[in-house]
């Protein structure tokens, strides 16, 4: 027989174990399910974090949670103050962002132990499925619970989101090595375009020692064709003219995969007793694919609202402008940056144009999802008739 939980929260990565601490900090009986055996096992995540005045910069107007700020070192593999970014021609241009990039696999250990200390329950190697608004629990812990509200955190593949009819978003799919014994510029995060080796996203080298790095591809399926992402990476770091250098003399010792989702927040971020917060509800920059910051403020304000709404403070409803009143601005622009961005995403020649055409610093505000004011005009000449062919 299982006990009686006001809150339960589905999913224990960044979204879910702040959403269940935040809740049981505030008095709620909460259980944080995960249906892995180890939380935050196996890593699926390049962990690359901006420092808190960059994450300032980024979504000004959100509440960061603690957890954010205030990382443990134990959690932090390295940190970087450059982010170098490659257009296809290979002429890159870098800019400031100091950053740290997190063992995802001891920072989600640390988010799920603050959530036990604040008094949730901890339930891994559990499975939960939605019935009729109960869930339905299988595996280490079995049995079915009816909590007043659920925080559905489960992810870019979430069952959760699709009981509250959400369409399934654009994914970029990833893969990523880690790596040793590579020959990298271990102060710069770099990302690599080009529709050769990553269509439709980007390929990156993520420093996390002075040899070693997180070498992806992330790339989204409409782009794809017959390649097959992990032949990409693979190309990528056998052949591309500026990152082989670094990287082909290295030795994979891990193999991550993972989806992002890539189209911004779904339609419905709360039904009836029923919260998404973090990639299970698309809260992911479409400009980065960082989800990390997101999902975590998205964890506070749903662990928030979930504990207000049984002392009577809050409506459940208001769940969603909380959430556009924090990043919803930022995530929308993101989205819009994509789409401006798509048809030079098809063609090396235009995306060179437009990297060219922008400075260092108007790269970094756009991947912060600000639109300059003076957005280059770049049009893809190679399928208009030549003087020759008139
Ligand atoms: C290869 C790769 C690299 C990335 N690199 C970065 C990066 O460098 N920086 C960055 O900011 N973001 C990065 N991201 C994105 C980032 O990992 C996510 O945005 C972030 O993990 C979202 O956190 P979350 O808590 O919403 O979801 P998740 O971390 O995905 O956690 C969801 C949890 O739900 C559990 N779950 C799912 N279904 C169930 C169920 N039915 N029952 C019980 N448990 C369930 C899963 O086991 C999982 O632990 C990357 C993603 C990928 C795939």
């Amino acid at each position: 027989m299982m006990e009686e939980f006001q809150v339960a929260v589905v999913g224990a990565g960044p979204a879910g174990s702040t959403a269940a601490e935040v809740a049981a900090l505030a008095g709620a009986k909460v259980v944080l399910i995960d249906r892995k055996s180890e939380i935050g096992t196996p890593v699926q995540c390049g962990g690359f974090l901006p420092e808190v005045h960059e994450l300032k910069g980024l979504m000004p107007r959100a509440r960061l949670p603690a957890t954010l700020v205030e990382i443990p070192e134990r959690c932090v593999l390295h940190r970087t103050s450059l982010q170098r970014i490659y257009p296809p021609s290979g002429r890159s241009k870098e800019f400031p962002v100091a950053a740290r990039v997190v063992d995802r696999r001891a920072f989600d250990r640390h988010l799920a132990s603050r959530a036990a200390r604040a008094g949730s329950r901890v339930l891994p190697a559990t499975r939960a499925r939605l019935d009729s608004g109960r869930l339905l629990l299988s595996g280490r812990f079995s049995g079915s619970i009816a909590p007043q509200v659920i925080v559905g955190a489960d992810g870019p593949s979430s069952d959760i989101s699709r009981s509250m009819g959400n369409p399934k978003g654009e994914m970029g799919i990833c893969i990523e090595y880690e790596m040793a014994d590579v020959e990298i510029d271990a102060a710069a995060a770099e990302m690599y375009f080009s529709t050769r080796y990553a269509p439709g996203g980007y390929a990156w080298i993520i420093p996390i020692a002075n040899d070693m790095a997180f070498v992806g591809v992330g790339v989204r399926a409409s782009y794809l064709g017959r390649a097959k992402v992990p032949d990409l990476l693979d190309r990528f770091v056998k052949e591309h003219p500026q990152a082989s250098g670094k990287l082909r003399r290295g030795e994979v010792l891990a193999v991550m995969r993972g989806l992002v989702p890539a189209s911004g927040s779904v339609g419905s971020l709360q039904k009836e007793g029923l919260l998404l917060a973090g990639d299970a509800a698309g809260h992911v920059m479409a400009t980065s694919g960082g989800g990390i910051p997101l999902a975590m403020v998205a964890g506070r304000i749903a662990g928030e609202v979930a504990s207000e709404h049984l002392k009577g403070s809050a409506m459940l409803a208001e769940y969603p402008s909380r959430i556009r009143d924090a990043f919803g601005k930022e995530l929308e622009r993101s989205v819009r940056i994509k789409k401006m961005v798509e048809v030079a995403m098809h063609s090396d020649r235009l995306m060179d144009a437009l990297l060219g055409a922008l400075g260092p610093q108007q790269i970094k505000a756009v991947m912060r999802a600000q639109i300059p004011a003076a957005w280059p005009k770049v049009r893809d000449h190679s399928e208009e008739p030549s003087a020759d062919d008139r």
